[in-house]
């Protein structure tokens, strides 16, 4: 995987330079600059670099020290867990158009598919006879069915039609994509809401995921409407797609701590299985070998 690579390298340079012992000027300058181009973000570097001269105060090994700096950033392991401990689930998934929502959803078909469990799909982005189509598609490829009406129909009444039908046939998993952006007066998040708002209702006792699909390479761009979802919808994670592309991998923990939502999948590619549930020990363990 070409990203852990790139991070990984800049986190050897970080290694090589902070083992010298006493660190310069100029040698924190050269850290501050790699963790810049790590796509830390100017205020989570400063965190990181007052983080790391405390920890090598008390300890000698500098790979520990950043392991340590770095873990103690993220959000524990646990809040990362999707909730399917009712054997049942229902997930809606939010972002912007082009963030990788549609090809997530299959991903997570996929996935639910692989291990033994009945998947059905909703198409509530009516907005973009693209966006059902594409649904449709990988419906048909992974033989999984889908809940769909004509473009422009309502996203509630397609969802209403999913809940019948998942009730209906007992189905363990729900997917619904929804629109990212609307071309009409519709407002987006009223729209959402309402299909929030279906569901919980509808289906009470089965657990539910609210995850934000967010581009790692844009980052800093869908911050604002992330933060609307956030507050007007709810989340319960996040899923950083293209980390394969030009993410240099430090947004991961950016958008985390920006957002105060654990990232809880990342997608690494285009194909089906190109998805991989986060874990920040893992993460820490590649970057620093
Ligand atoms: P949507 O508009 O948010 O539903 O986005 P799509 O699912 O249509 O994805 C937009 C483009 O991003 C498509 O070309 C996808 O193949 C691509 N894509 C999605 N996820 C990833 C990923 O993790 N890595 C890469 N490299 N491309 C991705």
């Amino acid at each position: 995987m070409i990203w852990w690579g790139k991070i990984g390298k800049w986190f050897n340079q970080i290694v090589n330079i902070a083992s010298g012992g006493r660190l310069s000027d100029e040698e924190w300058d050269e850290i501050e600059a790699l963790l810049i181009q790590a796509d830390f973000g100017v205020e989570l570097v400063s965190e990181i670099m007052d983080a790391l001269r405390d920890a090598l105060k008390v300890q000698a090994d500098v790979k520990s020290a950043l392991k340590e700096v770095m873990l103690s950033e993220f959000m524990p392991d646990d809040s990362r867990k999707l909730n399917t401990a009712a054997g049942r689930l229902k997930v809606l998934f939010l972002g912007v158009n082009g963030t990788g929502k549609t090809t997530t959803v299959a991903k997570m078909a996929n996935y639910f598919k692989g291990v033994g469990r009945s998947v059905l799909l909703v198409a509530a982005d009516t907005f973009r006879a693209a966006a059902i189509e594409q649904l449709v598609e990988w419906s048909n490829r992974l033989s999984v069915p889908v809940i769909r009406q004509m473009p422009g129909s309502d996203a509630g009444a397609v969802v209403y039609d999913g809940v019948a039908s998942f009730k209906a046939r007992n189905y363990d998993v729900m997917l619904i994509d929804t629109a990212g952006r609307m071309h009409t007066k519709h407002n987006l998040m009223e729209e959402v809401g309402k299909i929030n708002k279906i569901l919980t209702n509808q289906l009470p006792d089965v657990p539910q995921e609210n995850l934000l699909v967010v581009d790692s390479t844009i980052g800093q761009n869908s911050y604002n409407q992330a933060r609307l979802f956030r507050d007007k919808i709810g989340l319960t994670g996040i899923v950083l797609t293209k980390m394969d592309g030009t993410s240099k991998g430090g947004v991961i923990l950016r958008i985390e701590k920006e957002l105060g939502v654990p990232v809880k999948f990342i997608g690494t590619g285009e194909k089906l299985e190109d998805l991989e549930e986060f874990s920040p020990s893992r993460f820490v363990d590649r970057i620093l070998g």
